[in-house]
């Protein structure tokens, strides 16, 4: 190491940030929140490589799409071999089904750092978090409904409300090549009207020019062919299905035909949750059918589904919303001994055995200088042991937010009198 690397002061790398303890009290939070929620509708949790071999991704995601194009961390491992850090959830999931080869339906759940290598701006980091799920090996509707509903559950788990969700049907092989064509035909005709990048590039993917923000683009995706109206039968009936289960549970939905993935392999269901935070939507979760991936990765043809949501962004929009605050939580106790510290050491141990949290001071410091600290820490009660109560074998307990009332109870009974003492305010 050279003499430079200690002139700088080391810190976290650009774009991305430390989530410390305190202000993880609401990730803890929110991932109870979402797993309860997912492993009471059959998912597990999954857990595969945060790096994995280039191709599963260029695959997987797609050559032609930003992240994989401009914005994936790429790097050759000592032993020469192309890797990639994950810049999304699902491929790594279905690259396991494919491994594993479990009995389907195959159902699992996820919360991961992705990695994107993006100009650093509010609300978009190089490394951000992701909670989703994936089904494997179920075409039928009725999943699609279950995991929408699973999506829906968990942002208003969090309380949040007033956003929308997008829904889609893309088709099939055996639909969406007639649409793409009469798409590619209709952007022909208009083609003078397109924006200065969609006028040379109509033929490699007409659907992503639906999705243009440029706003001539958007003018004339107003007046295109709609997939929907060219659905197969197959399609318009497992369509037909989603909608009327999310009917039936009371989701709404907005009908958006201009939701779409350029991608082959993602097909009937896609959606988006969206949120209007003034200054523009933020897309707080997304997902939809890939029933073309598990083959596109090596695996026998195998439909599936999923969602994924970011987390900075949620927690964004529930900070805009002034929903789901979690406050750090206080211990129940804090024990201030002023003989030598192995009250507390002891005491601490055997409440903490009985389920309690509690703290308590350390390096023998003054009586006033602990119940400071012990005020600080938010606990309940002090639980004081001075040369009296160690002689005693009792326990002075002090109820920090009445007032200071106080009350002796031997020690052995402490972990009743503490349940005592809750149970009576
Ligand atoms: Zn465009
Ligand atoms: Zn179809």
């Amino acid at each position: 190491m050279t003499e430079d690397h200690f002139m700088e002061p080391l810190r976290a790398p650009t774009g991305t940030h430390d989530l410390m303890p305190g202000a993880s009290a609401r990730w803890v939070a929110l991932l109870g929140v979402f797993a309860s929620l997912a492993e009471q509708s059959g998912f597990g949790l999954i857990h595969t490589p945060l790096f994995e071999d280039v191709r599963l991704f260029r695959r997987g995601v797609g050559t032609e799409t930003e992240v994989v194009g401009k914005e994936m961390y790429e790097f050759t491992d000592r032993g020469g071999r192309a890797m990639a850090l994950r810049p999304e959830g699902t491929a790594s999931v279905v690259r396991a089904f494919i491994q594993h080869h479990p009995i389907p339906p195959f159902r699992a759940w996820y919360a991961t750092p992705t990695f994107r290598y993006e100009r650093p701006q509010a609300g978009r980091y190089r490394q951000h978090h992701q909670v989703g799920v994936e089904v494997l090996g179920v075409a039928d509707a009725d999943v699609d409904v279950e995991v929408l509903a699973l999506a829906t559950d968990y942002l208003q788990g969090l309380g949040l409300s007033g956003y929308t969700l997008r829904l889609n049907s893309l088709g099939d092989g055996a639909c969406r090549p007639q649409y793409v064509a009469a798409l590619r035909e209709y952007l022909t005709t208009n083609k003078s009207s397109l924006c200065d990048e969609h006028q040379e590039k109509i033929s490699l993917n007409p659907l992503r020019i639906l999705d243009c923000k440029d706003a001539r683009c958007k003018a004339v995706a107003v007046g295109a062919p709609t997939m929907n109206e060219a659905l197969c039968d197959d399609c318009a009936e497992h369509f037909a299905r989603v909608r009327e289960g999310l009917d039936a549970q009371n989701i709404a939905y907005f009908l958006d035909a201009k939701l779409v993935r350029g991608l082959d392999y993602y097909t009937r269901t896609t959606f988006e949750v969206t949120l209007d935070l003034g200054e523009g939507e933020l897309t707080i979760l997304g997902g939809g059918r890939y029933d073309g991936l598990v083959e596109v990765l090596g695996g026998a043809p195998t439909p599936g589904i999923g969602f994924g949501s970011g987390i900075e962004r949620v927690l964004l929009a529930c900070d805009q919303q002034g929903v789901f605050e979690v406050e750090p939580k206080t211990p129940l106790a804090y024990i201030v001994d002023t003989t030598d510290g192995s009250h507390a050491r002891d005491i601490v141990a055997m409440l903490r055995k009985q389920g309690l949290f509690v703290e308590r001071a350390y390096a023998n410091r003054s009586m006033k200088s602990q119940f400071k600290t012990a005020d600080r820490s938010g606990a309940r009660f002090a639980l004081v042991v001075g040369d009296r109560e160690a002689a005693n074998g009792t326990v002075t307990i002090r109820d920090l937010r009445g007032g200071g009332d106080q009350v002796v109870v031997p020690r052995d009974t402490l972990f009743s009198s503490l349940q005592e003492l809750v149970a009576k305010n």
